[in-house]
């Protein structure tokens, strides 16, 4: 069976795909430095699968330390790259750390490639690369927009150093994943999201927010030419995420690539308003939530959603998990965080 290179292993959709990729019956070896994540992850993801993944402290902005694990694995035969930071608001004051982490560890993967001869790699790019999309659904050739901070322009440059590496290179191919908004957790409620403080994204603060941690949720503008006002997304369920990088994998080793670098889509298709999100999470979770409507949110994409008709086609994978069993699994992961913070 492959053994894949996980970086990022721990994190939020790393640790998805890391039970996927076992539960598929591969070896994995994590790469991650603990910088957003908690090496408890690795005990939820044994519950899960009764196995254990390797587990490397590196941080790839060491190049040493990166070509160390390929020294130790010189089996591995794909990757699949997590590891970045990924905060919006955060790369706008720390742009440099946003570009030294991301570009950095991204070269010196595919540098270890080369020396190390692996020659696949999946890479988690985001559907923030298109900006505000001319034409709905958003289609993978669509025109890419000018990234509104420097997170979205990492999530640009990788891709093209992507795309250039591998016209220079023979035999060795990339799937870039463009992730729509990922959110949910594991059905055992044994992984999920971590944020650390206060959370950026819609849905971890919706379910603290039901947990009491916050007071109410803010709604970033309700007049936004949609239908009900307020902007819209495609949230996709983490583990249908996770196994689409399953199929990706297989592709690869598989030599099933029509180019050495490829771009999918991974969303539901489907778009959906912040109220929608509400009233799903309200009926999925017999929570009342508080909320205001207030200003719109600096740099916020009125609507975007994903033509998936690519990825179901060649990839064979398709979101399946409905919104509210999506969120009811968010928010059984809330009740069992808070359930752990009040043991601690
Ligand atoms: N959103 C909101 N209140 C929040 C967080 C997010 O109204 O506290 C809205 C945000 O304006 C956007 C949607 O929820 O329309 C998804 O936001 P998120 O930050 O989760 O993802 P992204 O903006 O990156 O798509």
């Amino acid at each position: 069976m492959p053994k894949i290179l996980v970086s990022g292993g721990t994190g939020y959709i790393g640790s998805h795909a890391v039970v996927e990729l076992l539960g598929k019956g591969m070896e994995v070896v994590i790469v991650d430095n603990l910088s957003n994540s908690e090496i408890e992850v690795l005990d939820g993801i044994k519950s899960i699968t009764g196995k254990s993944p390797h587990f490397e402290e590196v941080d790839l902005k060491d190049r040493k330390a990166t070509y160390g694990v390929f020294e130790k694995h010189p089996d591995i035969s794909a990757i699949i790259h997590f590891a970045a930071y990924k905060a919006v608001g955060e790369s706008v004051e720390k742009p440099l750390d946003y570009y030294e982490n991301n570009l950095l560890s991204l070269i010196h993967l595919l540098e270890a490639m080369k020396i190390y001869k692996v020659d696949h790699l999946v890479f988690s790019s985001s559907c923030t690369i298109y900006g505000e999309p001319d034409h709905l659904p958003v289609t993978e050739d669509a025109p890419l927009k000018k990234a509104t901070s420097p997170y979205g322009n990492t999530k640009q440059i990788c891709e093209d150093i992507l795309q250039d590496t591998m016209k220079s290179v023979e035999g060795k191919g990339v799937i870039s994943l463009r992730y729509f908004n990922p959110i949910g957790a594991h059905p055992s409620a044994k992984i999920g999201e971590l944020p650390l403080g206060v959370p950026n994204n819609l849905v971890p603060f919706i379910t603290q927010t039901a947990a009491g941690l916050r007071e109410y949720l803010s709604i970033f503008g309700d007049d936004y030419n949609t239908p009900d006002g307020s902007a819209i997304r495609d949230y996709i369920n983490v583990v249908d995420l996770a196994k689409a990088h399953v199929r990706a994998i297989g592709r690869l080793l598989e030599g099933k690539q029509k180019s050495s670098f490829e771009v999918f889509n991974l969303g539901t298709g489907r778009g959906v308003s912040v109220f929608e999100i509400i009233k799903s999470f309200e009926k999925a979770t017999n929570q009342k939530l508080n909320y205001k409507v207030v200003g719109r949110r600096e740099g916020d994409i009125e609507k975007v959603y994903a033509d998936t008709s690519f990825a179901n086609a060649e990839l064979g994978w398709k979101a399946e998990k409905g919104l509210e069993e999506t969120l009811q699994s968010a928010w059984r992961w809330e009740m069992k965080i808070r359930s752990n913070k009040m043991k601690k």
